[in-house]
């Protein structure tokens, strides 16, 4: 029977909350179990697919085809152990339950309310899906004090009185902010966060305490008193170089041995942190250093490119380089010229987004890498822009668009109303609803035989992440394979173009999926493993 363990937030936001829960799922995982790691969100979006990411950052898409925090992205890449719908639920998704429930009668004529019914559900999603696991951690999103946390902090609270405390175990991430004029750190903001937990029935059963810099025994000792937590278990969680380093951090400051305690589970072996230590020691002493131009709208808030700024850097620890990257606005290049931006770069690229604005700037931004032979990686819409740059500059197609910009004569990307998923046909309406109806997650990819991306990834078939609404019109295959744009990824009926490239360049390489949503510390990603590298000999160009 699995054990389970529900991480909390007190304080502020942005602790950290999903890195700490990933380490602590890589630390369980180096101790032999297996592990499971799954996000609850307090928000009333049904997922964060329809969500801005410059509100609330990247959305993660698992190989089943959900939307999702993207915090799952750290479970995935720390554990290795890959992310499913049934991972992440939103106050939102068990409302839609319970409703639809309650709609076809399932109540029996009763009073449908939060507790049981709302509780009973988030209960039902923690426990699903769970069969041979050793530890199953629950982070809850937002802060302990929201209004909307409350039915999972109560699912919680009734979930460990029914498996009991030696099945489950709670705990809390808070911050000690550092206080100069005094000098201190300061615990009460802990002290009124473990309050706000009592207040709802939840004891905390460990601490960790965020801070920039050590926690002196007198205070650790002061917060395990005030909070009713035993001394090692008030763990300090402080800042690292690396987020790869946090794994080994949190170890050496206990962690894991004392989630261990909590269960009774003495006597197991230490866990093997060597790729951890492998990874870091990569991170802190690299050889060299390149410098890629990435062309986004999203660049106000770095959390919407989570996954492709760390698969980016993993494409380092291969090649044993550090990735600097240069986050620029593509709509940059619509108010000036944009070589002198780029010129510095040792490689480009362009990654997903939706709309037409900022727009016309990736397209400068591909033309200007694909004329100056600067390798580019344009990913989902970067690979769409890269299509209908060719088309207007090479083929001859100036009018050349996509239908997701509006109405167009030369519809080079156009509207997906049908796919085939296996052996399913799926469909959608040009009017349908926006949530969760792109063409998502994994699907196989056949690539053309004597093509680059053949040769980087080693193998005749892939399997990768999508989420796209618009594809790349197979019609122009012919005209833009002429002038030399080779098209060699499909889909397995030959019918979505997936992978565009340039023979006759050192690096260009466009991609209807998400590689980076694949990409490991200690597995990169063939296809950013190969870019660094060409960045790496284009900077030797220079
Ligand atoms: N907006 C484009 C589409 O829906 C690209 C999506 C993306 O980059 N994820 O097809």
């Amino acid at each position: 029977m699995a054990r389970f363990i529900f991480i909390t937030g007190g304080v502020v936001s942005s602790l950290g909350k999903g890195l700490a829960s990933a380490a602590l799922g890589a630390l369980l995982q180096s101790r032999g179990f297996k592990v499971r790691l799954r996000k609850l969100d307090p928000y009333l979006n049904v997922d964060p697919g329809t969500m801005s990411p410059t509100q609330h950052g990247e959305v993660y898409v698992t190989d089943d085809g959900a939307e999702t925090d993207l915090d799952l992205g750290h479970y995935e890449r720390f554990t290795g152990v890959p992310s499913r719908r049934s991972d992440n639920v939103t106050t939102g998704r068990i409302y839609s339950t319970v409703i639809a429930r309650e709609r076809r009668g399932d109540y029996l004529g009763g009073t449908v309310q939060v507790i049981p019914h709302v509780t009973d559900a988030i209960k039902d999603f923690i426990k699903s899906d769970v069969t041979d696991e050793d530890f199953v951690l629950c982070e809850i999103g937002g802060t302990v004090g929201d209004i909307e946390s409350l039915p999972f902090l109560e699912a919680i609270r009734q979930l460990a009185n029914e498996l009991g405390r030696a099945q489950t175990m709670f705990v809390h991430l808070t911050l000690l902010p550092y206080i100069p004029s005094a000098g201190e750190l300061k615990t009460k903001p802990t002290q009124h966060s473990v309050k706000e937990l009592l207040s709802v029935g939840i004891q905390p059963d460990m601490l960790m305490c965020r801070s920039d810099r050590p926690i002196p025994a007198g205070e650790r000792r002061k917060i395990a008193q005030f909070c009713n937590v035993r001394e090692e278990a008030v763990i300090p969680a402080l800042d690292v170089d690396t987020i790869y380093q946090v794994p080994v951090s949190y170890h050496e400051q206990g962690l894991d041995d004392q989630v261990c305690k909590h269960f009774g589970l003495t006597g197991m072996p230490m866990p093997n942190l060597a790729r951890w230590n492998h990874i870091v020691e990569r991170i802190r002493h690299p050889e060299g250093e390149v410098t890629i131009g990435v062309v986004g709208k999203y660049t106000s808030l770095l959390d919407s490119y989570k996954s492709l700024a760390e698969a980016l850097t993993h494409g380092g620890i291969a090649n044993n380089v550090r990735v600097v990257l240069k986050w620029i606005d593509s709509e940059a290049f619509e108010r000036e010229d944009a070589v002198h931006i780029l010129e510095p770069m040792d490689a480009i690229l362009v990654p997903g987004g939706f709309g037409e604005r900022g727009a016309m700037g990736k397209i400068s931004a591909v033309r200007f890498a694909r004329e100056r032979k600067v390798p580019y990686f344009g990913i989902c819409f970067g690979m769409q822009m890269a299509v209908i740059e060719a088309a207007r500059d090479l083929a001859g197609l100036p009018k050349a668009s996509s239908s997701e910009f509006g109405p167009t004569d030369e519809p080079v990307v156009g509207l997906m109303t049908e796919w085939l998923r296996g052996n399913q046909l799926e469909r959608r309406q040009a009017d349908g609803d926006m949530g969760g109806t792109m063409r998502l997650g994994a699907y196989d990819c056949h690539l053309t035989p004597d093509s680059m991306v053949r040769d980087i990834y080693g193998a005749a078939i892939v399997n990768e992440r999508h989420r796209h609404r618009y594809e790349v019109n197979i019609h122009y295959r012919e005209r833009l394979e002429a002038v030399g744009l080779v098209f060699s990824g499909l889909s397995p009926d030959g019918v979505l173009p997936e992978i565009v490239e340039i023979p006759d360049h050192p690096w260009f390489v466009g991609v209807q999926f998400h590689p980076e949503l694949k990409s490991k510390p200690f597995d990169p990603h063939p296809l950013f493993t190969s870019f660094i590298k060409a960045a790496i000999d284009q900077s030797r160009l220079v």
